[in-house]
């Protein structure tokens, strides 16, 4: 079961670029459960899962030093709960081997 959904979700980041946020609207899933799933994504992955850091709607503030995966509550800059992302995205393998 978690293997087809982590599967789906590949090849969804495969195509596009997408949040926890839009990962968890397409499979019908939870913002939570969604991120609970990244650390084994990117543990299978790891460097074809590209991460663009999270960003402050309010300010711009990019949460570039973050090393975790899930959408952070509140900018540090200005204090605001608007904060989007990170965006995850999988780089296709050599082969066309799906
Ligand atoms: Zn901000």
């Amino acid at each position: 079961m978690s293997l087809t959904l982590r599967q789906t979700m590949i090849h969804l980041l495969e195509r596009e670029e997408l949040t926890a946020v839009d990962l968890a609207r397409i499979l019908l899933l939870t913002p939570r459960e969604v991120e609970e799933h990244l650390p084994h994504l990117q543990k299978s992955l790891k460097d074809r899962l590209e991460i663009s850091p999270a960003r402050c709607r309010q300010c711009g503030y990019a949460f570039r030093e973050r090393r975790r995966l899930d959408t952070p509550g509140r900018c540090p800059r200005c204090r605001q709960e608007l904060v989007e992302g990170p965006w995850f995205r999988v780089r296709a393998p050599g082969a066309k081997g799906w």
